[in-house]
């Protein structure tokens, strides 16, 4: 069997057998881990590398956008958990023949990612390879215990941060290359969204401080596909509302226009970098920032809700390896 037919969530499974169970509170298996340091504080650590061509096209992004997006990608993780984002670590690993100006924009970005949610670049490592790739580490800081994603509960409402679609959007805008028709608002909106998306830090922070979710994840593969590790993880099912899930005013309108599918775009599409989380129905005010019902947690299955009726949740999301 190759990694085309295990895929990437097969091969995480796989993963986790080989390794040893340690010291973590939590390890493999959530958005980041969970390392306690004492009774009270524990160290929040997550990887994810951008990688030139896979996560992003100079020629599309500038270098700093890609510095930006790599810290975006982490400390999103990070802010899943409800964790205080800190520190960053960047492995960089360019092909001999990049130039100063691209390295020099793409330190540029990081600092600005960093800057934007209060971290501190403080380590890394270079090599030379292939394709440029920034493979980024952050670390953050909890005071308590973190948001995971296995507390859901039947009866628990389902919820997202915000307007999803834009940036898969943004990046069919770009692989289109035709902004005829398009509102030049709409549009940089979406080309935004996927340049330099921003993590939900703030929210992730104080909705674990105000002690009513009962499970978080960051949306990086796509609704559809990060509801089923939701789902997994705390072993219910779940009902998706598909006229309730927020398809960005942007999304929908260059959907119009193109003759895109805009519900698809928000169910499917990667890197809104909201964070998807479940919370107790009578306690939806009480959980730290605004938050939009998108379904509820039940007992078993996967469904999507239209019009009253359920039908069988679609797959769909990112998976790198699958053909
Ligand atoms: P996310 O999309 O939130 O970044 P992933 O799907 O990349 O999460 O990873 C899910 C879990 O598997 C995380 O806990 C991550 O640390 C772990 N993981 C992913 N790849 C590896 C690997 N190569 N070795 C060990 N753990 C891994
Ligand atoms: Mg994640």
């Amino acid at each position: 069997m190759d990694l085309s037919e295990l895929g990437e969530f097969g091969l995480i499974d796989r993963i986790r057998g080989w390794v040893p169970r340690g010291s973590a509170s939590l390890g493999i298996g959530d958005d980041a881990a969970v390392l306690p340091l004492g009774e009270l504080v524990s160290i929040v650590a997550t990887t994810d590398a951008l990688v030139a061509d896979v996560h992003f096209r100079l020629g599309w992004s500038s270098p700093a956008d890609a510095g930006f997006k790599a810290v975006s990608a982490n400390v999103s993780d990070v802010a899943a958990m409800g964790a205080d984002p800190r520190w960053i670590l960047v492995a960089l690993i360019a092909p001999k023949d990049t130039s100063a100006d691209v390295l020099e924009g793409i330190y540029e970005g990081l600092i600005e990612g960093c800057g934007r949610y209060g971290c501190e670049l403080v380590g890394g490592d270079t090599t030379t390879g292939p394709a440029l790739t920034l493979a980024v580490t952050a670390l953050g800081i909890l005071d308590g215990d973190g948001l995971t994603r296995s507390g859901a509960r039947p009866g628990d409402v389902l919820a997202v941060t915000g307007p999803l679609g834009l940036a898969a959007c943004g990046l069919s805008l770009l692989y289109s290359k035709d902004p005829a028709g398009l509102s030049p608002e709409d549009a940089d909106a979406c080309l935004a969204a996927h340049r330099r998306p921003v993590a939900k830090a703030d929210e992730g922070a104080s909705m674990r401080r105000a002690g009513v979710v009962s499970a978080c994840l960051d949306l990086s593969d796509g609704l559809l596909s990060d509801v089923r590790r939701l789902t997994e993880a705390s072993g219910v099912g779940v009902e998706v509302d598909v006229e309730a899930v927020p398809v960005a005013p942007e999304v929908r309108r260059v959907c119009e226009v193109r003759g895109w599918d805009a519900e698809r775009m928000a169910l499917a599409g990667g890197e809104d970098f909201e964070l998807l989380v479940t919370v107790p129905p009578d306690r939806l005010e009480e959980a730290g920032a605004r938050l939009r019902p998108v379904g509820r947690v039940v007992d078993d299955g996967l469904w999507l809700m239209r019009a009253g009726e359920r039908e069988p949740l679609p797959e769909g999301g990112w998976d790198h390896f699958r053909r």
